[in-house]
C-alpha cells in the first residue's frame, strides 16, 4: 500500500510561479502538481489558508555550533580577529558545548533546520554519519569539499584536491573590511582554486573592481547578511551580489548569526538589495542551482523528492508572508514525504499520530527532542539562542 497524502486548494509557490493548485505525494515524490486532482486512495489535506512552498535551502550552516549563543564584540576588520577575540574554550557556555557528543551538537542544528522549514542544509564542517543516516531529520548536501578559509585551512591544496577534484568546493573568502580579507579571492585566483566549482562563502572584502573576475571564474557566492552584521558591521556590496554570479542564503551558525534561516531572510531583506520574491528564490530555486542540487530540490516539480514548507496565507504573496511569518505561522514542514512538524490542531494532525514531542501546545514534531535536552549540559540550555531557548522552555514546561 502506498503512502503519502493530496494538499487541496492552497497557494502554491514552485520556485518560480505563484498559484493556486493541489499536491499530491505518493511515497517520498511529489506526484502531480496541478488544479483539481482527485484521489481517493491517500489522506486529503485542505491546504485552504496555506501556501506550499519548497522545502528551504540554507546554504551555509555549522551545525554543530546551533547551540551556542553569539560571541564576540564586533565589529572586527575580518573572521580572524574574530576567532581569536572568541577562542575561550575554557569558559562557559562554549566549554560546555565542547563537552558534547558531536551527534548531539550535530541533533541541536537538525532541531533549527525542521522549526524553520530547512530541509536541505549545506554543512561548513566534516561530513560525520550521523548527517547522511536516517536519524538525522533533513537533507545534508553531500559530497563536498570544503576547506575553513585561506587564514586558517592547514592544507588547503589538499582540501581542494579531495574527491579527484570533483564537485563543489566551500571555502569562507573574504570575511573582512580590511586588505587581508579583500586579498583572498586573489589569493586563490594565483593558487588556481577558482572555477565553475567554487563556492565562496561571505565576500564581504569583494570590490566592485572583482566582479569581472568572479564572473569569468563562474564562481559562487553565499551570502550570510546577519553575520556579516554582527562581526564586520556591514556585508557583501550590492552590485556584486546583482552582479548576475550564482547566490544563495546561508544563515551560518549561532555563534554570530541573528537566528535561523528565515531570520536571515529578514536580515537580508533590510539590506534592500532583493526583492522579496527574489530573496524566495535565494533560500529555494536560486539555491538550488548555485547548489547544483538535483531530484527537484527547490521547486515543486512532478517526479521531484517530496519536500514542503506549509505557512499560513495571509496575502496573496507568499514571500511577504514568509519574510512576516513567526512560528505560529507554519503549518506543516515534510522532508522526502515523510511529515516532521505540524500544526497541532491543523488538518495534518489526524495523520500524523507518530510524534516525539509537542512544542508550546502549538506543533507536534517528529523529533527526539526529550532526549537531546537530557544529552545538553545546563550551562548551554542556559545560554541557548533565542528561536531553541523558545522551544527548551515549552517543551520542558510540559514534562
Ligand atoms: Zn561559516
Amino acid at each position: 500500500m502506498s503512502t503519502g497524502f493530496l494538499i487541496t486548494d492552497a497557494g502554491v509557490f514552485d520556485g518560480n510561479d505563484v498559484f493556486d493548485g493541489d499536491i499530491l505525494v505518493v511515497e517520498n515524490r511529489i506526484y502531480a502538481v496541478a488544479r483539481g486532482i482527485v484521489n481517493r486512495k491517500l489522506p486529503r489535506i485542505d491546504g485552504n489558508g496555506w501556501w506550499v512552498l519548497p522545502g528551504l535551502i540554507n546554504a551555509h550552516d555549522h551545525l554543530d555550533w546551533t547551540a551556542s549563543p553569539r560571541l564576540g564584540r564586533g565589529p572586527y576588520a575580518n573572521s580572524y580577529q574574530w576567532a581569536g577575540d572568541v577562542h575561550l574554550p575554557e569558559t562557559e557556555p562554549v566549554a560546555s558545548v565542547l563537552s558534547m557528543s558531536d551527534e548531539a551538537r550535530l541533533m541541536w542544528g537538525g532541531l533549527k533546520c525542521v522549526i524553520s522549514g530547512v530541509t536541505t542544509v549545506m554543512h561548513h564542517n566534516p561530513l560525520k554519519p550521523l548527517l547522511t543516516s536516517s536519524r538525522f531529520p533533513v537533507h545534508v548536501f553531500h559530497p563536498y569539499r570544503w576547506s575553513h578559509s585561506p587564514g586558517f585551512s592547514k592544507s588547503l591544496q589538499q582540501d581542494f584536491e579531495a574527491y579527484g577534484g570533483q564537485g563543489l568546493f566551500f571555502i569562507h573568502c573574504a570575511e573582512g573590511t580590511d586588505d587581508a580579507a579583500r586579498g583572498e579571492f586573489q589569493q586563490l585566483d594565483r593558487l588556481e582554486m577558482l572555477d565553475c566549482n567554487t563556492v565562496l562563502i561571505h565576500g564581504v572584502g569583494l570590490g566592485v573592481g572583482d566582479i569581472p573576475r568572479l564572473k569569468s571564474s563562474g564562481c559562487r557566492l553565499v551570502w550570510c547578511p546577519s553575520s556579516n552584521e554582527f562581526l564586520l558591521g556591514g556585508t557583501v556590496e550590492p552590485a556584486v551580489l546583482r552582479s548576475g554570479i550564482p547566490v544563495a542564503l546561508g544563515s551560518d551558525s549561532s555563534v554570530s548569526a541573528e537566528g535561523h534561516l528565515i531570520d536571515e531572510l529578514r536580515a537580508a531583506a533590510r539590506t534592500g538589495v532583493f526583492s522579496p520574491l527574489e530573496l524566495l528564490k535565494l533560500v529555494t530555486s536560486q539555491a538550488a542551482v548555485t547548489l547544483n542540487l538535483t531530484e527537484g530540490r527547490g521547486s515543486l516539480v512532478e517526479g521531484g523528492v517530496a519536500d514542503l514548507f506549509a505557512i499560513r496565507r495571509s496575502t496573496d504573496d507568499p514571500a511577504a508572508d514568509l519574510l512576516n511569518s513567526s512560528r505560529d505561522d507554519v503549518e506543516a514542514v515534510v522532508c522526502n514525504g515523510r511529515v516532521l512538524m505540524w500544526k497541532l490542531n491543523g488538518p495534518f494532525a489526524d495523520e500524523c499520530v507518530e510524534c516525539d514531542a509537542e512544542i508550546r501546545g502549538l506543533h507536534r514534531i517528529r523529533f527526539p527532542l526529550q532526549q537531546l535536552m537530557t544529552e545538553t549540559p545546563s550551562a548551554v540550555l542556559d545560554a541557548l539562542p533565542n528561536f531553541l531557548k523558545d522551544v527548551y522552555n515549552t517543551v520542558s514546561a510540559d514534562d
